[in-house]
């Protein structure tokens, strides 16, 4: 003998409706069967609306009964011959006939009790379970439909029904033992109490009606025919990457269900599990799919957890106060107080002081529960020993399942760990002393973001989304859109890391995609995008709360390295080639630092020196390793270092300038370059990364500009050059007179920096650096003498790109 049980989804059409004919017809070829249906799809929410409406004294009840009908009637008109329509049609009648007789009673009471309720959404299967046995008997399959009522027998507990097995087992038994038939068709989730008053079995409970009758007639198997193909990784509308699980304990299944995978009604597991009677979940759209096989023992898969669930609309209750330390009986009298009150209770947490109890419940319960709890303990919150109960709300349960974390551990390190690199806060955390499952509370809005990473990290073969959000694209910004291009499958699947461009922004406009930005078309979508406003960019930054977010500052502006702090505070990772934070206030600097420790993400900004060159993360591993920066003398403008490399006396010094702005290698504004500033800013940035407490007043600047090149715009910074052509003439001649050439240098020794311009000797270490060459030397104490080295292009939208992008995948990997 065997169990179907169909759900809403497979009844939810005419279409479906056959699918299910299909199915049956092949199964009671072979056995014996018992088929178990519930209503046609949100025909129970319907009905529950319909009721409470005529409890509100609404006539639109009548019309929500007239939809129910027409979607009954038009699954049959399609599903049965013509010929055959009569009898049931008007069995279906008769039927919403009582229901909207039942209705006008609650109208004109304006009272809807739980019993009543209760006989109300009763008609949901009873309809469903008609139609089916109407379709069957149009082919001839020979069937008997019963009504489960007089099979299942319950408490007076309406709307959340509690079994009795004792009774059930016996009518159940009896009644299939005495009747032959090789199928029969029951409706699911109605029952009855000892008076014969109708009762339910709480919402989804039709699996639980097929489970019981699987086990009281011993069955072989329990079939769940639903919409998906089997129990799977996390609710496939959360996460588009979960994969079915083929077999899963009845323990794991009873967690993972518990903790909200909906795919199965919670108390099902229990009474086949006592029987050992496996179930099997299959997809009635995709029979030819395996599903998931629930059984006492599984092989055990490589995967330390089976699954990862989520229960939404959940609030926390604590209980708190110095009074109940050491003093038996304070929960005890609270879960008494919960049960009194019928509040399922779906976790708790105790701290070890035993100064506070957690529990969660369904939020819809939180404002009785306070109510009953705060009554309870009336005379010790009087009296001060305890707290009025606190209610925390908008939070969800997020778990952890699986059988085989008892020999792996560190699971619960890696899924706090991860979590935290998320920014996600823990309100309290549970684990199981089976350590079957470990669950943790945490905020609604957080729900997604946290199942999707927990997924990534925890199933392996799972790529990790990571998502992008870039402001400017100047000649850096498109080349690493160009180079993110290039490189995407590469990482897919060398590192398995999936690159989305979220957002993107430049000074005019904004476009934001949360599905990723399809890349080759940004130039025409920027220019349709809404305009950018820095405030809102960052809002939606924070409120789309994706998982593994990265901000990167493709630009020379201070506004954008204002919202650092507030990204970095959401475990935001932020990305700079900007270089106005690093060198701002030591203060800043250093709370930007604080801060991405704090909140476990990434600050990096190796381009702020030396554009794509390794030159902080070299420095950063001499000082990891245990080294000590001495001294550094570096070229770090390949603006300076192509001005003065071009500067013949051929044209005049401002007309190199010029070629140099021309050709990119400056700063957008190029007087930054020309006056040091900018390699001020490095050197800085660098002695402030090898430890030093250090402001840019203390950087020494000598500058090699006459002072009135600074004054007015960048036009007249050219005008003035032009007039002071004689002084730049005289600097490159006494060079020349001492076979000498000139080098902008920056500098740090005994924790001083400088920057000016030097005269070299062919045989110094910067002598044969050409173009927009940089090298920085380090001399510390592993490297005193000869010192280490790092040289190459340090300037140029190809190498600054190729570094943001290296450290986009650096903070990936975090
Ligand atoms: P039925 O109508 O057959 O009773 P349900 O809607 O009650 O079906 O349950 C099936 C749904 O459960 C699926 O469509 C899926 O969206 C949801 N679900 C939630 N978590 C999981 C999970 N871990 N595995 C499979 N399905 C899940
Ligand atoms: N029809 C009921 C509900 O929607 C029972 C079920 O479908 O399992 O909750
Ligand atoms: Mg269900």
């Amino acid at each position: 003998m065997k169990v179907l049980k169909f759900g809403g989804s497979s009844v939810a059409s005419a279409e479906s409706f056959a699918k299910v004919v299909e199915i049956i017809t092949e199964a009671v070829a072979k056995d014996v069967c018992i088929v178990v249906l519930s209503a046609v799809q949100g025909t129970t929410d319907a009905l529950i609306d319909v009721g409470r409406d005529a409890e509100k004294g609404n006539g639109a009840f009548r019309e929500k009964i007239k939809i129910i009908e027409n979607k009954h009637f038009e699954i049959v008109r399609e599903l049965i011959p013509i010929s055959l329509h009569s009898s049931i049609l008007s069995f279906l009648k008769k039927r919403l006939n009582e229901l909207e007789s039942f209705c006008e009673g609650v109208f004109m009471l304006r009272e809807l009790t739980t019993r009543t309720l209760d006989r109300i959404v009763s008609f949901g299967e009873i309809l469903s379970s008609n139609i089916l046995a109407a379709k069957l008997n149009s082919f001839q399959i020979e069937n008997v439909w019963k009504d489960t009522r007089e099979l299942v027998r319950t408490d007076s507990k309406f709307g959340f029904a509690a079994v009795d097995f004792q009774a059930t087992n016996l009518q159940i038994k009896s009644y299939f033992d005495s009747t032959a038939s090789k199928l029969f068709v029951l409706p699911g989730f109605i029952a009855s109490d000892a008076s014969g008053a109708t009762t339910t079995l709480g919402r989804g409970g039709s699996d639980y009606t097929a489970s019981i009758v699987a086990a009281a007639v011993n069955a072989e198997i329990l079939e769940i025919w639903t919409d998906v193909s089997g129990m799977m990784t996390a609710d496939p509308r959360l996460v588009q990457t979960s994969r079915n699980i083929k077999h899963i304990s009845y323990q794991e299944a009873m967690e993972l269900s518990h903790f909200g995978a909906k795919v199965i009604y919670p108390p099902t597991i229990q009474p086949v599990m006592n029987k050992r009677i496996p179930v099997w979940i299959k997809n009635t759209f995709a029979p030819e799919d395996f599903g998931t096989l629930i059984e006492a023992e599984t092989t055990l898969e490589k995967e330390a957890i089976r699954g990862i669930s989520s229960i939404s609309k959940i609030s926390v209750l604590s209980l708190e106060g110095s009074g109940m330390v050491g003093i038996p009986g304070f929960s005890k009298r609270l879960f008494d107080a919960l049960s009194r009150a019928h509040i399922n209770v779906v976790l708790i947490t105790q701290s070890s002081s035993e100064h506070s109890i957690c529990v969660a419940v369904e939020e819809e319960y939180s404002k009785i529960a306070k109510e009953i709890v705060d009554a309870e303990f009336v005379y010790e919150i009087s009296v001060g020993k305890i707290e009025p109960l606190k209610i925390e709300n908008d939070l969800s349960i997020l778990a952890v399942v699986g059988e085989n974390m008892k020999n792996h551990p560190g699971i619960s390190g890696k899924m706090f760990g991860t979590l935290g690199h998320n920014g996600i806060n823990i309100h309290a955390i549970a684990q199981g002393s089976s350590e079957r499952n470990i669950s943790a509370i945490i905020s609604s809005k957080d729900v997604k973001k946290a199942i999707n990473t927990l997924h990534e990290e925890f199933f392996s073969g799972g790529t990790k989304q990571v998502n992008i959000f870039l402001v400017g694209i100047g000649t850096v910004g498109s080349k690493l859109i160009e180079q993110i291009r290039q490189q995407r499958e590469y990482l897919r699947q060398n590192l398995r890391l999936n690159l989305r461009v979220v957002g993107v922004a430049n000074s005019r406009q904004m476009i934001f995609d949360e599905e990723g930005i399809k890349l080759e078309n940004l130039p025409a979508l920027l220019s349709a995008a809404p305009p950018m406003n820095l405030a809102e960019f960052t809002d939606l930054i924070l409120q789309t709360n994706l998982r593994n977010s990265i901000f990167v500052d493709a630009t020379a502006n201070r506004k954008v390295a204002d919202i650092y702090p507030k990204l970095l505070a959401k475990s935001v990772s932020v990305i700079a080639c900007n270089k106005i934070a690093c060198s701002a206030a030591y203060e800043d600097y250093l709370r930007l630092k604080d801060l991405a420790r704090e909140f476990n993400t990434a600050f990096l900004f190796e381009t702020n020196v030396g554009a794509g060159l390794p030159i902080i993360n070299t420095l950063n591993d001499l000082l990891r390793s245990g080294d000590k920066i001495n001294r550094i003398e570096a070229v770090l403008s390949g603006t300076l270092n192509f001005v003065f490399n071009h500067y013949d006396g051929s044209g005049t010094f401002a007309s190199i300038v010029r070629k140099a702005q021309a050709e990119g290698f400056t700063e957008p504004d190029p007087r930054l370059d020309l006056s040091g500033t900018d390699v001020a800013r490095k050197i800085l940035i660098l002695a402030r990364e090898a430890g030093y407490e250090l402001e840019m007043e203390d950087v020494e600047n000598t500058p090699f500009l006459p002072a009135s090149c600074f004054e007015g715009s960048v036009e007249d910074f050219y005008t003035e050059m032009e007039r002071h052509e004689t002084h730049f003439r005289q600097m490159l001649e006494k060079a020349q007179r001492e076979n000498l050439a000139l080098k902008y240098i920056a500098g740090f020794e005994s924790g001083k920096p400088s920057v000016g311009l030097q005269q070299i000797a062919s045989d110094n270490n910067f002598a044969n650096l050409s173009g927009k060459d940089n090298a920085v030397l380090y001399y510390t104490n592993r490297y005193p003498e000869q010192p280490l080295v790092v040289k190459g292009a340090g300037a140029g939208a190809d190498v600054t790109a190729a570094g943001v992008f290296a450290d986009i995948i650096r903070a990936a990997r975090v």
